[in-house]
């Protein structure tokens, strides 16, 4: 008999972790750019790739990249945590502060990796949840917060899967309530506004934070915006003290010499990364408006994907009925808080011009 290895019980998948990945001509699953990085940083990088002495282990600090990531923000390098995306960000973070007998809290529904994160991190999950517009709800965090004593609270904004931002009093707010961690998850950042994002109150170069202050911290990632998902590269912004706390809990040169490359160089296209989100925030509108036009139900978003729901057509139904188009959006018809809704990510114009072909022929 083959051997059946004893899984712990936090390692058993719930539906909905994983995307499902199918050979499709329009993926519009999984929310990454559309768009190739600008074809200098691809020969940069190969130039900076041929000379790595790659018998040697990465920078363990990734020094230069953090020194970069800082510049960007206007904070210190102390502050900046890089890792393998930053779903391994916050799998480090979890490692280093969460853990048997410590809570997290979660404000449903949302990414569902947070949770997942914390479960494989045996940190228990208590889950808030937001109200019909999707937003967090400050009384109710202010009583989860009282009650569970979470060393975490997780805000994502803009949210995933539903794509609304939670402003700057809101994480201030809940920064009151716990004397824990408030984790902003800013995986969409650069799509909303700079002045709406919570690094606003961490970005004063060298200042002293206050108490609550060093209890923020930011998670952003280079799978979207820099259109380098293939390469898994994440970061986190917090206090020094926090970023030591991640570095012990990494392993020895987690983050190849390769990876922390392709992110310097990265930094260097600033100005094209903005300019496809530009495209990516106008097609985001225009998909919204012909959406709408198909009498589909959806939410304002400030990511770069649309939660909508079809209406009187079962929400699998017409995902399945895309894929049969070879359109393949997201499924989130059974997950709770959003029966009968489908995801779909901003891809270029004629792709969303094939999804909204393929939806209209369905409906
Ligand atoms: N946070 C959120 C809210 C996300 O939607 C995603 C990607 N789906 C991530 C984090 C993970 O991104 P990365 O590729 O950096 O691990």
């Amino acid at each position: 008999m083959s051997y059946k290895p004893p899984l712990r019980d936090e390692i058993a998948l719930r539906p909905g972790y994983h995307s499902p990945q199918f050979d499709v001509e329009v993926a519009l699953n999984t929310n990454e750019s559309p768009f190739l990085p600008p074809e200098q940083w691809t020969s940069e990088l190969l130039s900076a790739l041929s000379k790595v002495r790659y018998n040697r282990y990465p920078d363990r600090k990734a020094t230069e990249l953090r020194r970069c990531i800082a510049e960007y923000h206007e904070v210190e390098a102390e502050e900046v945590f890089c890792a393998n995306g930053s779903n391994e960000v916050i799998e480090i973070l979890l490692l280093a502060i969460g853990g048997p007998s410590r809570k997290a809290l979660v404000f449903e529904p949302t990414y569902a990796l947070h949770s997942h994160i914390c479960r494989l991190t045996s940190t228990e999950v208590v889950s808030g949840h937001r109200d019909e517009s999707f937003r967090i709800d400050p009384e109710q965090a202010r009583k989860l917060n009282e009650l569970h004593d979470p060393v975490v609270t997780f805000i994502c904004s803009p949210n995933n899967p539903t794509g609304q931002l939670e402003s700057v009093d809101v994480v201030t707010g809940i920064l009151g309530q716990t004397e824990g961690l408030v984790l902003v998850d800013e995986a969409y950042g650069e799509f909303a506004s700079p002045v709406s994002s919570a690094l606003t109150l961490r970005s004063t170069k060298g200042a002293d934070y206050d108490d609550s202050l060093s209890r923020l911290a930011v998670v952003r990632t280079f799978s979207k915006v820099w259109s380098m998902a293939a390469f898994r590269l994440g970061y986190l912004i917090g206090s020094p003290q926090l970023i030591s706390a991640c570095e012990r809990a990494a392993l020895p040169y987690h983050l190849s010499t390769p990876t922390q490359t392709a992110g310097i160089v990265a930094m260097r296209y600033r100005s094209e990364m903005e300019d496809r989100v530009k495209q990516m925030t106008q097609e985001r509108d225009r998909l919204r408006a012909e959406l709408e036009r198909l009498k589909v139900q959806t939410w304002p978003s400030e990511a770069n994907f649309i939660l909508f729901r079809p209406g009187d057509r079962s929400g699998r139904e017409v995902w399945q009925k895309l894929v049969d188009s070879s359109v393949l959006i997201r499924d989130c018809s059974d997950w709770p808080g959003l029966e009968g809704c489908l995801r779909v990510t901003v891809g270029t114009s004629e792709e969303n011009d094939r999804f909204l072909d393929a939806l209209e022929e369905c409906l």
